[in-house]
């Protein structure tokens, strides 16, 4: 945690009437990380940001100039993205797209379609031809295993997304032979989700060029562009062992000059390992209890407004924001070098935050401060459960 973030989680605590309960995003980390990953990539690379890990507005504006583009999974983030940037190029994906969706995004300018079935195809192809010229697509596939292994995998097992390898042939004949107003750019696989190997990631890329090379010579078309999805992971167990930046662009430029034609573009749509770092959720704790010999601290919040600890069920990194002074005319409860188990305000057993993390103190109205919460953190959580107030959200640096 920063020294601006801690400063500005101190303010609230003075100038706020109730307990904290906050989002914080620092922008300057934000701007830092960000320019660091775009450096870190061939010249080959595009890096796109995936707006489902964190669509709030001052969030894409601060990527605008960073990222070649934006990846939108729905027109309402399509629209969330044209009012940061008019033109900015945009790639549009997700299984389940509707006419109205398809035609919205041919007229907001989209610059890829990704396609995830031969129906939704024919259903571009229409639109296209309603709108009077050819839609550039990419068709969304979904290898058949065995993958790289990483925690959520799209492909390789039974899943809604994309169009099954073994289809494909079907896929690319009738592209070949008919549907005129699609215009086939080349290939989309988002296969994983939470890598933390750049060596397999590297190996993954190397796996979908080969593909990727094959498919084209089949539709005989030229592969213009490869869309390697996001998936790059962070690791929210060991904070100081994440992805090798450095040992990934070392790989990735050997495979690419291996095996990449000459003028094909690599897109690359990450969502969680952008924003993760630079956002914190800071929650005070209300109260302190032993309940069957665990120690739990309440605070005021929970998963409706950072849920990813439980859908991921895991053990969120925190610290402890020591908070003076003490307001109430008896002593202050605390745990001194401890595990505690920290809970939210819902009326549930699943509304918890970290399982058994080692503190050397807490004390009620100290502040929790949750790092790499800035991806699936607010975006993904059911705010409104409980009808609790919603946090705070504060924009430093
Ligand atoms: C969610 C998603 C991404 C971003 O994934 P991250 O794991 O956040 O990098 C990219 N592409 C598609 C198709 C997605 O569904």
């Amino acid at each position: 945690m920063s020294a601006v973030v801690e400063d500005n989680i101190r303010r609230l605590k003075r100038e706020r009437q109730g307990p904290v309960c906050a989002y914080l995003y620092d922008l300057q980390a934000l701007r830092s990380w960000v320019s660091g990953i775009t450096a870190s990539l061939p010249p080959a690379c595009r890096l796109y940001y995936a707006v489902k890990a964190n669509s709030e507005h001052r969030i894409l504006e601060t990527l605008r100039p960073l990222v070649s583009g934006f990846e939108a999974a729905s027109i309402g983030e399509v629209r969330r993205i044209r009012a940061v940037s008019r033109d900015c190029p945009i790639v549009f994906g997700g299984p389940g797209k509707t006419d109205e969706e398809i035609e919205g995004a041919i007229q907001a300018g989209v610059r890829l379609l990704h396609v995830e079935s031969l129906q939704e195809l024919r259903r571009v192809d229409l639109a296209g031809r309603r709108a009077g010229r050819p839609v550039a697509v990419l068709l969304r596939v979904n290898l058949r295993g065995p993958l790289p292994a990483a925690k959520l995998t799209m492909c390789g097992a039974p899943t809604q997304f994309g169009i099954d390898e073994e289809e494909l042939p079907a896929v690319l004949r009738a592209v070949r032979d008919g549907l005129d107003h699609v215009d086939l750019k080349g290939f989309h696989l988002h296969s994983l989700s939470n890598q933390l190997d750049a060596d397999r990631h590297a190996e993954l890329v190397a796996l979908y060029l080969h593909k990727a090379a094959g498919w084209s010579a089949e539709v005989g078309r030229r592969l213009e562009v490869l869309n390697v999805g996001g998936g790059i992971g962070v690791n929210y167990q060991a904070l100081d062992s994440q992805f090798d930046w450095p040992r990934f662009r070392a790989r990735l430029a050997r495979v690419l000059e291996a095996h990449a034609p000459p003028g094909l573009e690599i897109l690359f749509e990450c969502g969680r390992v952008i924003t993760a770092t630079c956002g914190y959720y800071a929650a005070e704790v209300l109260d302190l209890k032993r309940n069957h010999g665990t120690h739990f601290a309440v605070i005021r919040g929970g998963t409706h407004h950072f849920r990813l600890p439980a859908s991921w069920q895991h053990s969120h990194p925190f610290r402890v924001l020591d908070v003076d002074p003490w307001p109430y005319p008896f002593e202050r409860p605390e745990l001194t070098r401890g595990h505690i188990t920290v809970a939210g305000q819902l009326c549930t057993p699943k509304d918890v935050l970290a399982r058994d993390a080692y503190v050397e103190r807490v004390r009620i109205g100290d502040v929790l401060v949750f790092s790499h919460a800035g991806a699936y953190g607010w975006s993904i959580s059911h705010h409104d459960f409980l009808s609790h107030p919603h946090p705070e959200t504060l924009y430093v640096g």
